[in-house]
């Protein structure tokens, strides 16, 4: 392990929307700011096709808008390095990061490894993905040109994702274990009206089929208890979101699914450990309520490593 000599004032985990806007804002004022990633930069952006309710934009490209966070992240001098984040060691002068192969030291840290998507646990899942099964319509939309597709879920990212399905898709097919989509209205308006799409209600996915390539879903009517058999090519899974928060459990900052609790400073219960983001317990995950996060932590960061150094100097006086 390199223990890395400089010391941070903080040190962001995850470059999303929101670690963007926190480092921007760090850096901005001065802090000597880390951001680590273990992806590329941009997180959930860069698996988001367009986005029209950013503000500012009428519509943007996800992986563009990324670019531009990235390079307003950088330019007030915030550093950026790979890093898989395994393990974070709280302290009152620093804390440490871990990952593989590094040790940081910083005054405080902004947590925004983001959410991903959640896996239906059904067999021919895990078997066909890559083959048919997919969690990114912007990644794997082109390799179902004129093909059958199934969505699943009923949230604003099956149904936004579904629509955008169609520009490749002959048909694509929409399930939901409910008879009512949780989507916003306008998503699902869209979905209504477009002659590609359609609808299988009140049904559960059981099991993915095919043999090299994914060739149905079979499907069960949680009514009726009727099976059924849906020929399809893809299966796109949309059913929520789950926490990167693994490596901080132990911290005692998640509540019980995983969700990292802050106040309406981003801090959590931890002094010097923010959080931000999807990561965080929050009623609404969208690409502006991290970027909110991100400037509220950014300043509540600022003020907690002035406070952090001042005190720290003084007892350093009063020791000599
Ligand atoms: P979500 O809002 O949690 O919706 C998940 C959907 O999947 C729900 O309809 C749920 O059914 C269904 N579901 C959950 N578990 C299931 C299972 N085991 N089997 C079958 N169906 C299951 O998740 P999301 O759509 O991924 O969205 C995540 C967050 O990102 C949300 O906050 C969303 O608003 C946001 N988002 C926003 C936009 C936008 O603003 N344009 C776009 C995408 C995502 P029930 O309805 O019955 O619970």
């Amino acid at each position: 392990m390199e223990l890395v000599d400089n010391i941070y004032d903080v040190i962001v985990i995850g470059a999303g929307p929101g670690g963007m806007t926190a480092a921007l804002y760090a850096s901005r004022s001065d802090l000597n700011t880390l951001i680590l990633e273990r992806g590329i930069p941009g997180g959930q952006l860069n698996n988001t096709a367009e986005i029209e309710n950013y503000s500012g934009f009428k519509s943007i490209l996800g992986p563009d808008l990324a670019t531009k966070m990235f390079e307003g992240a950088q330019q007030f001098g915030a550093d950026y390095a790979y890093g898989d984040v395994k393990k974070v060691v709280n302290g009152r002068e620093y804390k440490e990061v871990h990952t593989y192969d590094k040790i940081y030291r910083t005054r405080a840290i902004v947590i925004s490894t983001g959410a991903e998507h959640k896996k239906l646990g059904v067999e021919g899942e895990q078997e066909f993905n890559g083959r048919g099964v997919s969690y990114c319509a912007v990644c794997d939309g082109a390799f179902f040109r004129k093909k059958h597709i199934v969505v699943v879920g009923g949230g604003d990212s099956a149904v936004e994702e579904g629509t955008y399905l169609t520009q490749f898709a002959d048909k694509v097919t929409i399930i939901h274990r409910r008879d009512e989509l949780r989507a916003q209205k306008i998503l699902q308006d869209r979905a209504f009206k477009n002659p590609k799409v359609d609808f299988i209600w009140n049904s559960v996915v059981e099991e993915i089929e095919g043999d090299e390539k994914v060739s149905a879903v079979r499907i069960k009517n949680v009514k009726t208890g009727e099976i059924s058999e849906v020929p399809a090519e893809g299966a796109f899974i949309y059913i929520g979101l789950l926490p990167n928060s693994e490596q901080f459990r132990d911290l005692g900052i998640t509540d019980e699914e995983g969700w990292i609790e802050t106040n309406e400073y981003m801090e959590t219960n931890i002094p010097g450990i923010f959080a931000i983001g999807d990561v965080r317990k929050t009623p609404l995950r969208q690409v502006a309520t991290a970027v909110g996060d991100g400037s509220l932590a950014g300043n509540a960061v600022f003020n907690y490593v002035e406070e952090l150094k001042e005190s720290l100097e003084t007892e350093e006086t009063l020791k000599n």
